[in-house]
């Protein structure tokens, strides 16, 4: 059987990419980025098999901030190694996979934390715990590599947990499989997730900005054959063992 992402055409691939994004320098965007300056960190894992260079967003997000740091690998010991210096976990949040009940009075917030059991905390505790917050965690990569590196890093157990209502459905549209509504961009859940907590109106722009710039790009250079393998993939990955983290249909 062919894979079919392995017949996409490579012809991008051929020149070296931007030094600063990692792109194909045809679908770079990066030229115009200024990092931002915020008080909490924003940490990346990503899976090392993610090679969507082409529309992954996680080293784009890193490059919006000047506090963030972007890791590719497995497992961590815990949660200062992966940081690279001593943290408290329990004032880290991590954007959770899982679905989550939500009560009505939680549904309306952009931003909702759950505690360990994914009960949300109600809304005078989340705004002091969020208040407190030293950073966010995001898992990027396929939907299955993600839930790789959530199981794969007990240490996240430790941490918040961070849902979010996106207030439409992600940009990348047939772009890249999306397993639910509420799964977006890794750029665009920072955006999101990071205006809320800094409760600053200038941080979302820039990077959604960054975002259909780069999705502009890649559109005009034509790819259907990505549309039609994603569409395979998707179909492949519904079925899902586990239950904490398996996709709602
Ligand atoms: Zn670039």
């Amino acid at each position: 059987m062919t894979d079919p992402k392995n017949t996409a055409p490579t012809e991008v691939d051929v020149e070296p990419p931007c030094p600063r994004c990692d792109k194909p320098l045809e679908l770079c965007v990066c030229t115009s980025i200024v990092p931002l300056a915020t008080r909490r960190h924003i940490l990346i894992l990503q899976h090392p098999q993610e090679h969507d260079r082409e529309l992954g967003t996680a080293k784009l997000t890193a490059l919006h901030f000047k506090n963030a740091t972007l890791k590719v690998g497995l497992s961590w010991p815990n949660l200062a190694k992966a940081v690279g210096r001593p943290v408290e976990a329990r004032r880290w949040a991590v954007l959770y996979l899982g679905p989550a009940k939500l009560p009505p009075e939680a549904q309306n917030r952009p931003v909702v934390l759950l505690d360990r059991t994914n009960k949300p905390l109600d809304l005078q505790g989340q705004q002091l715990v969020l208040d407190d917050l030293e950073g966010i965690i995001l898992l990027d990569g396929s939907w299955s590599q993600a839930k790789t590196l959530w199981w794969r890093n007990a240490w996240l157990l430790k941490s918040w947990r961070i849902v979010l209502n996106p207030p439409r459905p992600s940009r990348y549209g047939r772009l890249r499989k999306e397993p639910r509504r509420e799964s977006v961009a890794t750029i665009e859940a920072t955006a999101q997730i990071m205006a809320a907590l800094e409760n600053r109106s200038d941080i979302a722009p820039p990077l959604i900005a960054s975002f259909e710039a780069l999705l502009g790009k890649f559109r005009a250079v034509k790819r259907p054959a990505r549309a039609r393998a994603n569409a395979a993939d998707l179909a492949a990955d519904s079925g899902s063992p586990d239950e904490t983290l398996s996709p709602v249909e």
